[in-house]
């Protein structure tokens, strides 16, 4: 049904602007009072998640017009949902789905960015996201780690596209397996046959791209016999737990971010952190870790008749609480030496780190600047690093402090969880 399944919720938007912030309840201060970095970059209102709403009942009323502003709005969005999670604090309506059936539309119209359709050309013929340098593999040399495509395996960890090729990410990957030999978890990786999650393609607007790359990973799960998979990209996470299920793609697979295994495997007394860890830190949720990595909910129901909103049954709504915001701050508090300060938009209102959406090859400019206002976040808390969850985040914000000559340090959970050890 696309985008005409949200025409309810389209026109229900009463253009109050609440999607553009966190909510006043929220908010210390103008600084970190944005929610939605496309409203805050481009200060109109088409740009913002209400106005996305107001673009699509438009064009479902009046037919659509694919003029160059219209994609400069459509393709200058991170897909990062905070606009729905704002929009959601007092409204009962969707607002990220509209959007993205809107992306989706325009790509099957053939309405496409040329630097998206570049990665995409890349993904078919790689399976990555990124430029395929070596083999993805390559990472696990001397590591002696299962083949899960040749063994059977409890858990399959899904290494993902950037931690697999980025030479300056792969140390990610490695760390992560030593973390889980040490733990003595029967794990395995698909090593040169993993393929890419398909969920940067979805974000983008690739629906058929990304059913592949979902149908190809579910295959490779069932052939490996895990019923666990664990991943250390917050995109990887959400297209496995959310997205697949979304489509009924998922089964029955057990879905876990590491910061939620590791969680488990501290918890229990599996892992220790013992070594000290003199650092003091901030934070930074991955909005498909954290508002997009909630449960997708199933829900089937139909109007009350002669009532335009009221549904029967009462349609349950995404509203962001539901992430994983406490395994990796618990996490961190069990590293010693280590001081946790919070930002301003935390959990459900993170700020974007600018990637989201394809924006990283869209607009590069713009992710910059994204990236740079969360870091001045991260810096006003007085920490020493920002620590997030998500290659993809940590790329973007050493890109942003390398051109701000900023001396904030940036990690990922599992590389001061190794340091721990
Ligand atoms: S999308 Fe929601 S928050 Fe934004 S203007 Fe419309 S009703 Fe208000
Ligand atoms: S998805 Fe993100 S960038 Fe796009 S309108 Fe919503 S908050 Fe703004």
């Amino acid at each position: 049904m696309g985008l005409e399944q949200y025409k309810g919720d389209m026109e229900m938007c009463c253009r109050c602007s609440a999607c553009k912030f966190i909510p006043m309840q929220k908010v210390n201060g103008s600084q970190f009072s944005y929610a939605c970095p496309s409203i805050s970059r481009y200060n109109f209102h088409s740009y913002s998640g209400g106005g996305r709403v107001n673009i699509g009942a438009a064009m479902l009323k009046n037919g659509f017009n694919y003029t160059d502003k219209l994609l400069h709005i459509v393709y200058n969005c991170q897909m990062d949902g905070a606009c729905g999670v704002s929009c959601n604090y007092a409204m009962d309506m969707e607002v990220l789905q509209p959007i993205q059936e809107f992306r989706i539309k325009c790509v099957q119209d053939g309405h496409t960015h040329p630097a998206l359709d570049k990665v995409i050309a890349g993904l078919r013929k790689t399976g990555a996201m990124v430029p395929a340098q070596g083999k993805r593999g390559d990472w696990a040399a001397g590591l002696d780690l299962k083949d899960a495509t040749k063994e059977k395996v409890d858990v399959l960890y899904h290494v993902g596209c950037l931690t697999s090729y980025d030479k300056d990410y792969q140390k990610l990957a490695r760390a992560t397996a030593k973390i889980l030999q040490k733990a003595g978890v029967d794990f395995g990786i698909a090593g040169n046959t993993e393929t890419c999650c398909g969920g940067r393609a979805y974000q983008m607007g690739y629906e058929a791209d990304f059913l592949n790359q979902a149908k190809k990973n579910m295959a490779m799960v069932k052939k490996s016999g895990a019923k666990t998979l664990v991943t250390g990209c917050a995109d990887g996470y959400q297209a496995f737990k959310v997205l697949y299920d979304k489509y009924d793609l998922k089964g029955s697979l057990k879905v876990l971010h590491i910061s939620e295994y590791i969680d488990k495997l501290i918890r229990d007394g599996t892992l220790k952190p013992r070594k000290k860890v003199n650092l003091s830190v901030t934070y930074h949720d991955p909005c498909r870790l954290g508002r997009l990595g909630e449960s997708w909910v199933h829900w089937t129901g139909k109007k009350v008749p002669g009532d335009k909103f009221v549904f029967d049954p009462p349609k349950e709504y995404r509203r962001g609480t539901k992430g994983v915001y406490e395994p990796p701050r618990d996490v961190l508090r069990s590293i010693p030496g280590v001081k946790l300060t919070e930002m301003t938009r935390i959990k459900e209102y993170s700020w974007c780190c600018g990637a989201g959406g394809g924006v990283n090859d869209s607009n590069p400019d713009f992710n910059l600047w994204t990236a740079k206002k969360r870091i001045e976040e991260a810096i006003s808390t007085g920490a020493e690093a920002i620590v997030t969850a998500c290659p993809w985040c940590e790329k973007n914000f050493n890109e942003a402090i390398k051109e701000s000559g900023s001396g904030l340090k940036v990690y990922d959970i599992v590389e001061l969880v190794e340091k721990a050890l």
